[in-house]
Protein backbone atom coordinates (compact mmCIF):
# COMPACT_ATOMS: atom_id res chain seq x y z
CA UNK A 1 0.00 0.00 0.00
CA UNK A 2 2.89 2.65 0.62
CA UNK A 3 3.02 2.48 -3.13
CA UNK A 4 -0.20 3.79 -3.57
CA UNK A 5 1.02 8.00 -2.74
CA UNK A 6 3.43 7.01 -5.11
CA UNK A 7 0.97 6.64 -8.22
CA UNK A 8 1.66 8.57 -10.52
CA UNK A 9 -1.21 11.62 -10.75
CA UNK A 10 -2.33 10.59 -14.50
CA UNK A 11 -3.12 6.79 -13.39
CA UNK A 12 -4.66 8.45 -10.49
CA UNK A 13 -7.34 10.45 -12.45
CA UNK A 14 -7.40 7.75 -15.20
CA UNK A 15 -10.18 6.67 -17.19
CA UNK A 16 -9.40 3.74 -18.07
CA UNK A 17 -10.00 -0.12 -16.76
CA UNK A 18 -7.40 -1.10 -13.78
CA UNK A 19 -4.58 -3.24 -14.31
CA UNK A 20 -4.54 -6.05 -12.36
CA UNK A 21 -1.68 -4.37 -10.12
CA UNK A 22 -3.58 -1.02 -9.98
CA UNK A 23 -6.81 -2.95 -8.73
CA UNK A 24 -4.85 -4.35 -5.70
CA UNK A 25 -3.80 -1.08 -5.02
CA UNK A 26 -7.16 0.28 -5.08
CA UNK A 27 -8.26 -0.93 -1.76
CA UNK A 28 -6.47 1.68 0.46
CA UNK A 29 -9.41 4.20 -1.44
CA UNK A 30 -12.13 2.40 0.87
CA UNK A 31 -10.44 4.61 3.95
CA UNK A 32 -11.21 4.90 7.23
CA UNK A 33 -10.53 8.47 6.72
CA UNK A 34 -9.97 9.70 2.92
CA UNK A 35 -8.08 13.24 3.25
CA UNK A 36 -5.75 12.82 0.66
CA UNK A 37 -7.56 14.42 -2.28
CA UNK A 38 -8.96 17.95 -0.95
CA UNK A 39 -12.81 16.23 -1.23
CA UNK A 40 -15.68 17.50 0.39
CA UNK A 41 -17.36 14.15 2.30
CA UNK A 42 -20.61 16.83 3.88
CA UNK A 43 -21.58 16.91 0.03
CA UNK A 44 -23.94 17.25 -2.46
CA UNK A 45 -26.34 18.40 -1.16
CA UNK A 46 -30.24 16.24 -0.33
CA UNK A 47 -31.45 18.43 -2.79
CA UNK A 48 -28.53 17.59 -5.22
CA UNK A 49 -29.40 14.11 -5.06
CA UNK A 50 -32.77 14.17 -5.25
CA UNK A 51 -32.41 15.97 -8.17
CA UNK A 52 -30.09 13.21 -9.84
CA UNK A 53 -32.51 10.42 -8.77
CA UNK A 54 -35.25 12.75 -10.73
CA UNK A 55 -33.56 13.64 -13.49
CA UNK A 56 -32.45 9.56 -14.34
CA UNK A 57 -36.05 8.97 -14.95
CA UNK A 58 -34.91 11.22 -18.31
CA UNK A 59 -32.06 10.39 -18.48
CA UNK A 60 -32.53 8.80 -22.10
CA UNK A 61 -33.19 12.80 -23.37
CA UNK A 62 -29.95 14.86 -24.42
CA UNK A 63 -29.74 17.81 -21.91
CA UNK A 64 -30.18 20.39 -25.21
CA UNK A 65 -31.37 23.22 -22.62
CA UNK A 66 -29.99 22.58 -19.29
CA UNK A 67 -26.13 23.69 -19.43
CA UNK A 68 -27.45 26.84 -21.04
CA UNK A 69 -30.34 27.36 -17.89
CA UNK A 70 -27.14 26.65 -15.38
CA UNK A 71 -24.70 29.05 -17.27
CA UNK A 72 -27.78 31.49 -17.19
CA UNK A 73 -27.96 31.45 -13.34
CA UNK A 74 -24.36 31.26 -12.82
CA UNK A 75 -24.21 34.59 -14.99
CA UNK A 76 -27.10 36.27 -13.24
CA UNK A 77 -25.59 35.61 -9.96
CA UNK A 78 -21.89 36.62 -10.82
CA UNK A 79 -23.77 39.76 -12.66
CA UNK A 80 -21.56 38.59 -16.41
CA UNK A 81 -23.18 37.92 -19.85
CA UNK A 82 -23.76 34.13 -21.30
CA UNK A 83 -20.79 34.78 -23.43
CA UNK A 84 -18.56 35.16 -20.75
CA UNK A 85 -18.76 31.91 -19.31
CA UNK A 86 -17.58 28.61 -20.35
CA UNK A 87 -18.76 24.56 -18.94
CA UNK A 88 -16.87 21.66 -18.52
CA UNK A 89 -16.82 18.14 -16.97
CA UNK A 90 -14.32 19.32 -13.54
CA UNK A 91 -12.35 22.83 -14.03
CA UNK A 92 -9.66 20.14 -15.12
CA UNK A 93 -10.57 20.12 -18.76
CA UNK A 94 -10.77 23.93 -18.67
CA UNK A 95 -7.03 24.44 -17.15
CA UNK A 96 -6.00 21.88 -19.97
CA UNK A 97 -7.51 23.61 -22.70
CA UNK A 98 -5.92 27.18 -21.12
CA UNK A 99 -2.33 25.75 -20.75
CA UNK A 100 -2.48 24.35 -24.29
CA UNK A 101 -4.00 28.16 -25.81
CA UNK A 102 -1.83 29.74 -23.95
CA UNK A 103 1.54 28.07 -23.56
CA UNK A 104 1.86 26.06 -26.68
CA UNK A 105 4.96 27.15 -29.02
CA UNK A 106 7.25 26.82 -25.73
CA UNK A 107 5.89 30.16 -24.05
CA UNK A 108 6.02 29.68 -20.04
CA UNK A 109 3.95 29.76 -17.45
CA UNK A 110 4.56 31.44 -14.28
CA UNK A 111 3.53 29.57 -10.92
CA UNK A 112 4.15 29.64 -7.38
CA UNK A 113 5.70 27.07 -5.69
CA UNK A 114 4.59 25.02 -4.42
CA UNK A 115 1.34 25.69 -6.30
CA UNK A 116 -1.49 23.45 -8.06
CA UNK A 117 0.81 21.79 -10.06
CA UNK A 118 -1.84 20.32 -13.13
CA UNK A 119 -2.08 23.46 -15.29
CA UNK A 120 1.73 23.58 -15.44
CA UNK A 121 2.22 19.83 -16.03
CA UNK A 122 -0.05 20.09 -19.07
CA UNK A 123 1.84 23.00 -20.11
CA UNK A 124 4.88 20.83 -20.31
CA UNK A 125 3.70 18.45 -22.48
CA UNK A 126 2.90 20.60 -24.82
CA UNK A 127 6.36 21.83 -24.50
CA UNK A 128 5.28 25.09 -22.67
CA UNK A 129 7.97 26.27 -20.03
CA UNK A 130 7.43 25.98 -16.04
CA UNK A 131 8.71 29.02 -14.73
CA UNK A 132 8.38 28.38 -10.33
CA UNK A 133 8.74 31.09 -8.27
CA UNK A 134 9.22 30.31 -4.19
CA UNK A 135 6.23 31.54 -2.29
CA UNK A 136 6.84 34.73 0.45
CA UNK A 137 8.12 33.54 4.02
CA UNK A 138 4.70 33.21 5.04
CA UNK A 139 3.57 30.64 2.38
CA UNK A 140 1.31 32.98 -0.32
CA UNK A 141 2.33 33.54 -3.39
CA UNK A 142 4.67 35.87 -4.20
CA UNK A 143 3.13 38.31 -6.37
CA UNK A 144 5.65 40.83 -6.57
CA UNK A 145 8.42 38.07 -7.63
CA UNK A 146 6.08 36.24 -10.28
CA UNK A 147 5.08 40.18 -11.69
CA UNK A 148 8.85 40.31 -12.29
CA UNK A 149 9.16 36.99 -13.82
CA UNK A 150 7.02 37.95 -16.66
CA UNK A 151 9.23 38.73 -19.82
CA UNK A 152 8.17 38.64 -23.76
CA UNK A 153 8.16 34.46 -23.63
CA UNK A 154 5.48 34.56 -20.74
CA UNK A 155 2.02 32.59 -22.00
CA UNK A 156 0.23 32.79 -18.87
CA UNK A 157 0.55 33.45 -15.25
CA UNK A 158 -1.35 30.73 -12.84
CA UNK A 159 -2.63 31.92 -9.95
CA UNK A 160 -4.26 29.75 -7.23
CA UNK A 161 -6.29 31.79 -4.79
CA UNK A 162 -6.13 30.23 -2.06
CA UNK A 163 -3.37 28.36 -2.78
CA UNK A 164 -3.41 24.19 -2.87
CA UNK A 165 -1.39 22.77 -1.49
CA UNK A 166 -0.87 25.66 1.81
CA UNK A 167 -4.13 27.25 2.03
CA UNK A 168 -3.18 30.68 2.26
CA UNK A 169 -4.71 33.61 0.53
CA UNK A 170 -3.61 36.64 -0.69
CA UNK A 171 -4.30 40.13 -0.10
CA UNK A 172 -7.29 41.01 -2.40
CA UNK A 173 -6.33 44.90 -3.03
CA UNK A 174 -2.79 43.12 -4.37
CA UNK A 175 -4.02 40.67 -6.59
CA UNK A 176 -6.80 42.62 -7.71
CA UNK A 177 -3.89 45.52 -8.93
CA UNK A 178 -1.56 42.73 -9.55
CA UNK A 179 -4.33 41.41 -12.22
CA UNK A 180 -4.95 44.68 -13.73
CA UNK A 181 -0.97 45.77 -14.55
CA UNK A 182 0.24 41.93 -15.39
CA UNK A 183 -3.25 41.03 -17.49
CA UNK A 184 -1.83 44.34 -20.07
CA UNK A 185 1.20 42.07 -20.70
CA UNK A 186 0.11 38.32 -20.36
CA UNK A 187 -3.10 36.42 -19.77
CA UNK A 188 -3.76 35.83 -15.98
CA UNK A 189 -5.70 32.41 -15.01
CA UNK A 190 -6.96 33.31 -11.29
CA UNK A 191 -7.95 29.60 -10.36
CA UNK A 192 -10.28 29.72 -7.67
CA UNK A 193 -11.27 26.53 -6.72
CA UNK A 194 -11.64 26.92 -3.22
CA UNK A 195 -12.72 30.53 -2.85
CA UNK A 196 -16.03 29.55 -1.44
CA UNK A 197 -14.33 28.54 1.37
CA UNK A 198 -13.88 32.33 2.06
CA UNK A 199 -15.98 34.39 4.62
CA UNK A 200 -16.97 36.31 1.75
CA UNK A 201 -15.97 35.10 -1.72
CA UNK A 202 -17.62 38.03 -3.72
CA UNK A 203 -15.15 40.63 -2.13
CA UNK A 204 -11.93 38.05 -2.83
CA UNK A 205 -13.09 36.72 -6.50
CA UNK A 206 -10.96 38.34 -9.31
CA UNK A 207 -14.34 38.32 -11.80
CA UNK A 208 -15.00 41.84 -10.60
CA UNK A 209 -11.46 42.66 -12.42
CA UNK A 210 -12.80 41.12 -15.30
CA UNK A 211 -15.76 42.57 -15.75
CA UNK A 212 -13.95 46.15 -15.50
CA UNK A 213 -12.20 44.84 -19.06
CA UNK A 214 -8.89 42.86 -18.02
CA UNK A 215 -7.98 39.89 -19.71
CA UNK A 216 -7.84 37.55 -16.91
CA UNK A 217 -9.44 34.29 -16.60
CA UNK A 218 -11.00 33.09 -13.42
CA UNK A 219 -11.96 28.91 -12.95
CA UNK A 220 -14.57 27.42 -10.54
CA UNK A 221 -15.13 24.21 -9.73
CA UNK A 222 -18.53 22.37 -7.85
CA UNK A 223 -15.76 19.77 -6.94
CA UNK A 224 -15.52 21.38 -3.37
CA UNK A 225 -17.89 23.07 -1.34
CA UNK A 226 -20.13 21.26 -3.61
CA UNK A 227 -19.33 18.43 -2.82
CA UNK A 228 -19.83 17.66 -6.51
CA UNK A 229 -15.98 15.52 -7.54
CA UNK A 230 -16.98 12.47 -8.29
CA UNK A 231 -20.09 14.66 -10.46
CA UNK A 232 -17.83 16.42 -12.65
CA UNK A 233 -18.69 20.22 -13.24
CA UNK A 234 -16.25 22.98 -13.40
CA UNK A 235 -16.47 26.72 -14.89
CA UNK A 236 -14.49 29.87 -16.44
CA UNK A 237 -15.45 32.80 -17.09
CA UNK A 238 -13.49 35.60 -18.94
CA UNK A 239 -12.89 37.80 -21.87
CA UNK A 240 -15.98 36.51 -24.57
CA UNK A 241 -12.72 35.91 -27.35
CA UNK A 242 -11.09 33.87 -24.64
CA UNK A 243 -14.24 31.93 -24.18
CA UNK A 244 -14.05 30.87 -27.70
CA UNK A 245 -10.59 30.15 -27.92
CA UNK A 246 -11.06 27.91 -24.27
CA UNK A 247 -13.79 26.18 -26.50
CA UNK A 248 -11.96 25.44 -29.49
CA UNK A 249 -9.04 23.98 -27.40
CA UNK A 250 -11.32 22.30 -24.90
CA UNK A 251 -13.97 19.57 -25.71
CA UNK A 252 -16.85 22.09 -23.83
CA UNK A 253 -20.08 22.31 -25.79
CA UNK A 254 -21.90 19.21 -25.02
CA UNK A 255 -19.99 17.15 -22.56
CA UNK A 256 -21.78 17.28 -19.36
CA UNK A 257 -24.53 14.42 -18.08
CA UNK A 258 -27.89 15.57 -17.24
CA UNK A 259 -27.88 13.84 -13.71
CA UNK A 260 -24.81 16.29 -13.22
CA UNK A 261 -26.57 19.33 -14.72
CA UNK A 262 -29.60 18.95 -12.75
CA UNK A 263 -27.77 18.30 -9.42
CA UNK A 264 -25.91 21.74 -9.85
CA UNK A 265 -29.49 23.23 -10.56
CA UNK A 266 -30.48 22.10 -7.50
CA UNK A 267 -27.61 23.83 -5.65
CA UNK A 268 -26.34 26.32 -7.04
CA UNK A 269 -25.96 29.01 -4.54
CA UNK A 270 -28.25 26.89 -1.90
CA UNK A 271 -27.34 29.46 0.89
CA UNK A 272 -28.34 27.09 4.13
CA UNK A 273 -27.07 23.80 2.77
CA UNK A 274 -23.39 25.53 1.77
CA UNK A 275 -23.42 27.46 5.58
CA UNK A 276 -23.69 23.75 6.95
CA UNK A 277 -21.33 22.94 5.19
CA UNK A 278 -18.71 25.60 5.49
CA UNK A 279 -20.00 24.99 9.84
CA UNK A 280 -18.74 21.19 9.72
CA UNK A 281 -15.44 21.83 7.97
CA UNK A 282 -14.72 24.78 10.45
CA UNK A 283 -15.18 22.69 12.97
CA UNK A 284 -13.19 19.72 12.13
CA UNK A 285 -10.16 22.20 10.80
CA UNK A 286 -10.60 23.95 14.73
CA UNK A 287 -10.30 20.25 15.85
CA UNK A 288 -7.55 19.52 13.94
CA UNK A 289 -6.02 22.64 15.45
CA UNK A 290 -6.20 21.24 18.45
CA UNK A 291 -4.69 17.69 18.05
CA UNK A 292 -2.24 19.54 16.42
CA UNK A 293 -1.30 21.84 18.87
CA UNK A 294 -1.19 19.45 21.61
CA UNK A 295 0.81 16.94 19.84
CA UNK A 296 3.24 20.19 19.64
CA UNK A 297 2.96 20.77 15.97
CA UNK A 298 2.86 23.87 13.85
CA UNK A 299 0.39 24.24 11.00
CA UNK A 300 -0.01 27.17 8.42
CA UNK A 301 -3.25 28.62 8.72
CA UNK A 302 -5.68 27.96 6.54
CA UNK A 303 -8.82 29.51 4.14
CA UNK A 304 -9.66 26.38 2.50
CA UNK A 305 -10.67 22.74 2.90
CA UNK A 306 -7.09 21.35 4.25
CA UNK A 307 -3.94 21.98 6.03
CA UNK A 308 -0.42 21.91 5.76
CA UNK A 309 1.95 20.91 8.33
CA UNK A 310 5.41 20.09 8.95
CA UNK A 311 5.81 16.54 10.15
CA UNK A 312 8.84 15.33 11.69
CA UNK A 313 9.93 12.39 10.31
CA UNK A 314 10.59 11.57 6.29
CA UNK A 315 6.87 11.93 4.31
CA UNK A 316 7.10 8.69 2.52
CA UNK A 317 7.19 7.28 5.52
CA UNK A 318 4.41 9.35 7.28
CA UNK A 319 1.92 8.66 4.30
CA UNK A 320 2.62 5.23 3.89
CA UNK A 321 2.32 4.50 8.37
CA UNK A 322 -1.13 6.13 7.71
CA UNK A 323 -2.37 4.40 4.90
CA UNK A 324 -1.59 0.97 6.82
CA UNK A 325 -3.80 2.48 9.44
CA UNK A 326 -6.41 3.26 6.77
CA UNK A 327 -6.57 7.36 6.69
CA UNK A 328 -5.25 9.01 3.26
CA UNK A 329 -3.17 12.13 3.43
CA UNK A 330 -0.83 13.88 1.00
CA UNK A 331 2.58 14.22 1.89
CA UNK A 332 4.70 17.12 0.84
CA UNK A 333 7.78 18.85 0.53
CA UNK A 334 8.41 22.36 0.85
CA UNK A 335 11.48 24.46 1.72
CA UNK A 336 13.26 21.26 1.69
CA UNK A 337 10.94 19.67 4.51
CA UNK A 338 8.58 17.40 5.18
CA UNK A 339 4.81 18.59 5.40
CA UNK A 340 1.65 16.69 5.42
CA UNK A 341 -1.19 18.51 3.45
CA UNK A 342 -4.45 17.00 5.16
CA UNK A 343 -8.17 17.38 4.09
CA UNK A 344 -10.45 18.59 6.37
CA UNK A 345 -13.04 15.76 6.46
CA UNK A 346 -16.19 14.57 8.65
CA UNK A 347 -15.17 14.31 12.40
CA UNK A 348 -14.76 10.58 12.43
CA UNK A 349 -12.25 10.88 9.71
CA UNK A 350 -10.49 13.77 11.76
CA UNK A 351 -10.50 11.36 15.09
CA UNK A 352 -9.01 8.53 12.76
CA UNK A 353 -6.27 10.69 11.92
CA UNK A 354 -6.11 11.96 15.22
CA UNK A 355 -5.22 8.34 16.44
CA UNK A 356 -3.13 6.57 13.84
CA UNK A 357 -0.93 10.57 14.15
CA UNK A 358 -0.29 9.69 18.04
CA UNK A 359 0.70 6.68 17.38
CA UNK A 360 3.25 7.37 14.91
CA UNK A 361 4.48 10.77 15.32
N1 LIG B 1 -7.81 23.66 -9.18
C1 LIG B 1 -7.33 23.34 -7.99
C2 LIG B 1 -6.56 24.36 -7.22
C3 LIG B 1 -7.55 22.07 -7.45
O1 LIG B 1 -7.04 21.76 -6.24
C4 LIG B 1 -8.28 21.12 -8.21
C5 LIG B 1 -8.55 19.72 -7.72
N2 LIG B 1 -7.91 19.26 -6.65
C6 LIG B 1 -8.75 21.51 -9.47
C7 LIG B 1 -8.50 22.78 -9.93
C8 LIG B 1 -9.47 20.57 -10.37
O2 LIG B 1 -10.68 20.18 -9.87
P1 LIG B 1 -11.90 19.69 -10.73
O3 LIG B 1 -11.42 19.19 -12.04
O4 LIG B 1 -12.51 18.62 -9.91
O5 LIG B 1 -12.78 20.89 -10.90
Amino acid sequence: IGKLSAMPKRMLRSTRALTDSEAALSGPFDLKARLLANENPFGPSPAAKKAIADALDKSYQYPFMMMSQLSGKIAAYEGVALKNIVMDSGSTPLLHAAALCYTKGGKSVITGDPSYDDLPTYAEEFDGKWVKVPLTADYKLDLDAMEAKVDANTGMVYICNPNNPTATVVDTAKLKAFCERVSKKTMVFVDEAYIDYLPDAQAATMIGQLKAGNNIIVARTFSKLYGFAGLRLGYAIAQPETITMLKKYSSAGFNISSTTLAAALAAYQEKDFLAETLKKTNESKEYLYSVLKQEGYDYIPSSANFVMFPIKMDGKKFSTEMFKRSVGIRDWKLNGKDWCRISIGRMDEMEAFAAAFKEIS
